[in-house]
């Protein structure tokens, strides 16, 4: 008989797998609460260049003939009894489970935040709310345009400043900069928090006139006196504004529910993606409360680490990162580490902004055909692995 994988959430950790997994040998099951596969990276270029790239294609057109799609929200995971229950009462059993939730934003924390986000909009959750944003920046006409760190975790450390650097460069296309103050406001030390990449990123912020605040831990937004105020009572007087809100796991109950964390994030082993305790049970990509960055290309490479491991491979996780950071004007650069080597000092290029736009274009392809896009990708980790790049660029 094959053996039941399932997998929760169809997004990019949960398409790859299923689109690795042998079928000859495993039945395959994906279940979403929705119908769409999001490309979440999109919303900044929504936010701040008003593209109308579609961003979503139907979960189902994603996954090869053969696995099952089922749509439903699963409200439970008994990891003890191999068991998903799912909304409307049907329950789902499983050998291998494969936890690949993803992540949100979580505006509770945050006194003022949901209303902010209804009046600017943000790019950390919906298609909508990134519309907002490109309403937000195009009806400012002078006055202070602040972009704030709400808190950790979110997904893809480089999207703040990925998205202060292309407001500047809008308001400036529109003739708007001597009049628009652009700021930038985090709880980190620097405006980057990993060093080497902040003595990329620091000193183009000084160079286009970007102003910021370190160690700023938002608490709580008062739009009628448009100040956003931090826990030690610090005030930031905006226009308009667009936080980066910290986010939070599924609302998923899990038994035992000490494999959560306090903002329902799953525990794993950082090397394995094993649900503490499990050795069937396995969670990938944001959902995971692994250290590593919440990033598609994370959730891609763990989904790849447990198939192998599902066909009795012992594959591990390196923790690699390859963040794309696009850095305004048609520059980027991209944010890599791994477990055993802190983040490269890649200076920026025009190369990093097309490698990034390019990845945008295959991606679709890179989630359908996974094993056809892996002599590439095994060829770029290769070239670009992190001990190697430090020996470059420092
Ligand atoms: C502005 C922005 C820029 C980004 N830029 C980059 C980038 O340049 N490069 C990069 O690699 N990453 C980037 N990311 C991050 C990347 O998009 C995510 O890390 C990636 O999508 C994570 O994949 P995932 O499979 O873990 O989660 P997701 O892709 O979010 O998928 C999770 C799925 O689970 C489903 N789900 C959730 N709860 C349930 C439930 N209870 N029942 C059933 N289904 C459920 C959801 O509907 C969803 O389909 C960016 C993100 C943002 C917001």
């Amino acid at each position: 008989m094959k053996k039941r994988v399932v997998i929760i959430g169809g997004g990019a950790g949960g398409a790859i797998a299923a689109n690795r997994l042998p079928l000859e040998e495993f039945d395959v099951t994906v279940i979403d609460s929705q119908p769409y596969h999001y490309y979440w990276p999109w919303l900044l270029y929504i936010a701040f260049k008003g593209s109308r790239r579609p961003m979503k294609a139907e979960i189902r057109s994603l996954l090869r003939p053969g696995v099952n799609f089922i749509q439903a929200r699963a409200e439970a995971v008994d990891l003890a009894n191999r068991r998903v229950q799912l909304e409307g009462g049907k329950a789902v059993e499983y050998d291998y489970l494969i936890a690949a939730t993803g992540s949100g934003p979580n505006y509770s924390v945050i006194g003022g935040l949901d209303k902010a986000v209804e009046k600017y909009g943000d790019y950390h959750s919906t298609e909508a709310n990134a519309w907002r944003v490109w309403d937000t920046i195009n009806k400012l006409k002078g006055g202070t345009f602040a972009v704030i760190v709400g808190g950790d975790p979110y997904r893809c450390p480089p999207s703040p400043l990925e998205g202060v650097f292309l407001a500047e460069e809008f308001f400036r296309s529109r003739g708007l900069r001597d009049r628009v103050r652009v700021l930038f406001a985090s709880p980190y030390p620097r405006p980057y928090p990993a060093e080497p990449m902040n003595e990329v990123v620091e000193p183009l912020l000084k160079e286009r006139g970007i102003e910021y605040v370190t160690f700023f831990t938002l608490d709580h937004i008062d739009d009628e006196k448009k100040v956003a105020v931090s826990m030690e009572g610090e005030e930031l007087k905006y226009d308009a504004l667009v936080v980066i809100p910290p986010h939070a796991g599924a609302d998923i109950k899990y038994s035992p529910p000490d494999v959560l964390t306090q903002d329902r994030f799953v525990q794993a082993d950082k090397y394995t993606n094993n649900i503490k305790g499990f050795d069937d049970a396995f969670v990938i990509g944001d959902a995971s409360a692994v250290p590593v960055a919440k990033t598609g290309v994370t959730a891609h490479l763990q989904a790849t680490v447990v198939v192998k491991r599902i066909l009795g491979e012992d594959a591990r996780n390196t923790g690699r990162t390859n963040c794309p950071f696009d850095l305004g004007y048609g520059l980027g650069t991209f944010v890599i580490s791994d477990f055993e080597n802190p983040v490269v000092k890649l200076p920026p290029s025009r190369f990093s902004h097309l490698a990034k736009m390019a990845f945008a274009a295959a991606y679709w392809d890179m989630i359908k055909y996974p094993e056809l896009w892996d002599p590439i990708i095994d060829a770029y980790f290769e070239a670009t692995r992190p001990a190697k790049l430090r020996r470059f660029y420092g």
